[in-house]
């Protein structure tokens, strides 16, 4: 096992990217952080910058507007690299399936640049935080 993939089982740093979810999504991963759940003392830690991630939580079923920035994330972030599609909505566009502005799902996205990206996924609508530790904790453990 590689050093970074070492790392990324033991220690994912994450970065968070909403590419136009309702913010419920989002606020389930925070949650996430805060001391009930403190995702903290199983090495998760939340970064400002994905150069610094070693995976992307990302919520939305993005938007037009919001698929060049979702690219650029994902090419700014150090490889190997974990994709998480938070929600319905990142899995396949839930709710906003139809809208004309939706673009998604986020594994259309990325693997139109990256066929060898790592993407898993933790449905809901919104997913608990139980859910998502627990979506992020399973994925690790097969890498
Ligand atoms: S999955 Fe549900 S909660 Fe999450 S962004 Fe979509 S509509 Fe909002």
């Amino acid at each position: 096992m590689s050093w970074n993939i070492w790392a990324l089982k033991k220690s994912p740093w994450v970065f968070h990217v909403n590419t136009g979810a309702c913010n419920n999504c989002d606020i389930e991963i925070v949650n996430c952080l805060t001391p009930k759940f403190d995702v903290e003392r199983f090495g998760i830690k939340l970064v400002g910058s994905p150069r610094h991630a070693d995976a992307l939580l990302v919520t939305g079923a993005v938007t037009a507007q919001a698929r060049p920035r979702l690219e650029e994330v994902y090419r700014q972030t150090p490889k190997p690299c974990v994709v998480f599609a938070i929600g319905a909505c990142a899995c396949d566009r839930g709710i906003f399936h139809n809208s004309y502005h939706v673009v998604g799902p986020v594994d259309k996205i990325i693997k139109a640049i990256d066929p060898d990206a790592i993407i898993a996924y933790v449905p809901g609508c919104p997913p608990k935080p139980e859910a998502i530790i627990s979506g992020v904790v399973k994925a690790l453990a097969v890498l």
